[in-house]
């Protein structure tokens, strides 16, 4: 794999290798409810209970029997029953005051809305039409005891936390955090906080942002850098990272220049399993192992390392963690832009959704696509996928990926 001599890989070819490769961790730990947000699950959970446990009013109003209240105008109110109260028994022919998930008293089977009802003292006025057995939540009609309510793998989400804990869970099973160590590379670089640039510095913009990527997906992260562009030190960081991480991530230095040294510095620790995708932005991606940790190496234009790392890093962490691999779940939009020029690469273009006046939803494209402008990727709400060899005109429908369901 010399030079710029490689063939290209389609997304494709990359997901089905890093499928192959992604062994899932098998060790769990036990975490709180509040510690389980974006953990993926290692246990199926069966409710040991049934929710609702028992029937209740869904609306503050009044309840009875409907047999008894049929075409009587008027009940006198025999009982109060409110949230938290044990149920009451209700004297057959009267009414009872009744608030959102309060029990139903035994002997009533219907709620009417008090907005709907007038009361007199301790006298319920019925409106005219009235609907029996209405507004009651049945017994189990969210769970019942024994069903599986999140299942292996799953990712929790704050409903699913809520869905747990609705069942009683403190504590959930999830598979351990992946350590994650992230490496950036560049004689350029210099991290924020650590002084003025100097002539022809950058901040490092890839570390903190691929920091956040990971924490967004339950990793813990160690990083690393900036390294220099050197052989040497980059090949001594591969190996200490290998030695406690899961997998490890770099940006920069994994094309074909001079200065790029990542690639040989895998070479020459690891194995190089696959690199360079048919996408622009996102060209020099490289995958493979060095030791027992895997490696992924980004580009450092940061909207490649950006775009890459929702392609192809947070999908390949999700199978190592076990999570059932989601296709990319693109919508059609229609293009807001036109595309004069096809390109040989499958491009990814940030964009942003606007909806026309007959709700169509349009997307509008960032004028900068240049691999360098981060400001594009904070604009838009996600990329338009467009195929190698395409032109769009206005109109024309093309696939978009929000952002949200590809980083989380
Ligand atoms: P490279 O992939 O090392 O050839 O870098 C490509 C471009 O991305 C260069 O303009 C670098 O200065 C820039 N770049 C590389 N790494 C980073 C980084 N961590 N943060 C911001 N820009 C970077
Ligand atoms: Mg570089």
């Amino acid at each position: 794999m010399k030079g710029g001599s490689a063939p290209l890989l389609s997304v494709e070819e990359v997901w089905a290798r890093m499928r192959a490769d992604a062994t899932t961790v098998v060790e769990g730990e036990r975490v709180t409810l509040d510690e389980a947000l974006s953990r993926v699950l290692a246990e199926d959970l069966r409710a040991p209970i049934t929710v609702p446990g028992f029937d209740n009013s869904a609306m503050d109003g009044y309840a009875f029997r409907a047999d008894d209240a049929r075409g009587l105008r008027e009940l006198s109110i025999s009982l109060r029953v409110a949230a938290g109260d044990a149920p009451g028994k209700l004297s057959p022919g009267t009414a009872c005051r009744i608030f959102t998930g309060a029990p139903m008293p035994a002997g009533a089977d219907t709620v009417v809305i008090q907005e709907r009802c007038e009361r007199r003292g301790d006298t319920l006025v019925l409106p005219d039409q009235w609907t029996p057995h209405a507004n009651i939540r049945r017994a189990g009609e969210d769970i019942r005891a024994g069903d599986v309510i999140l299942r292996e793998g799953q990712r929790l989400t704050p409903q699913a936390v809520g869905l747990a804990a609705s069942c009683g869970f403190a504590e959930v099973l999830v598979r351990r955090r992946l350590r994650v160590a992230v490496l950036s590379t560049g004689d350029e670089l210099r991290a924020a906080g650590s002084g003025p640039l100097g002539q022809g510095q950058i901040y490092d913009s890839n570390r903190p942002m691929l920091r956040a990527l990971l924490a967004q997906l339950g990793c813990e992260t160690r990083t690393v850098g900036p390294l220099g562009d050197e052989l040497a030190t980059t090949r001594q960081a591969l190996r200490a990272a290998a030695e406690s991480a899961d997998v490890i991530v770099t940006t920069g230095g994994v094309s074909v220049g001079e200065e790029d040294h990542v690639k040989a510095a895998l070479e020459a620790e690891g194995t190089l399993a696959l690199w360079r995708v048919a996408i622009k932005p996102g060209k020099p991606l490289a995958f493979g192992r060095v030791g027992e940790a895997h490696f992924l190496g980004l580009p450092g234009n940061p909207v490649s390392a950006f775009v890459t790392f929702l392609l192809f890093v947070g999908p390949f962490l999700k199978a190592l963690m076990g999570e059932t691999p989601a296709p990319l779940r693109a919508f059609p939009v229609q293009a807001a832009f036109t595309r004069g020029t096809p390109d040989s690469r499958r491009e990814f273009l940030r964009a942003r959704l606007a909806t026309g006046a007959d709700g169509t939803l349009w997307a509008e494209t960032y004028p900068r696509q240049s691999s360098g402008v981060l400001s594009s990727t904070v604009w838009a709400d996600g990329l338009v996928d467009i195929a190698a060899g395409r032109a769009v005109a206005e109109g024309d429908s093309v696939p978009f990926l929000p952002f949200e369901g590809l980083a989380s």
